[in-house]
């Protein structure tokens, strides 16, 4: 009766392979997570979702699952195997 874990994309529906980087949004009050691609489309509908559940007054915590094949031990944005892209990077 083991169901193999699949995850979904919440900006498109599209299908998220474990291994490669994506985005999850956890929902601190039931555990419940938000998965989202890493490319820069799916990437803003997760940060514009998460910032009108926070409106509603929810709370979250973002978590960024790099790809297995990341060469960066502490990985985050901007590392060195490309998982995301960086939509915010005008901001520098
Ligand atoms: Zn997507
Ligand atoms: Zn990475």
């Amino acid at each position: 009766m083991r169901q193999p874990r699949v995850i979904r994309c919440a900006a498109c529906a599209g299908r998220i392979k474990p291994q490669h980087p994506h985005i999850g949004v956890e929902d601190l009050g039931t555990g419940k997570e938000f998965s989202y691609h890493a490319r820069s489309g799916c990437q803003i509908r997760a940060v514009e979702e998460t910032a009108t559940r926070l409106r509603a007054g929810k709370v979250y915590v973002m978590h960024h699952y790099h790809s297995s094949k990341c060469p960066d031990e502490a990985p985050g944005f901007g590392c060195a195997g490309g998982c995301f892209d960086t939509p915010m990077a005008a901001a520098n």
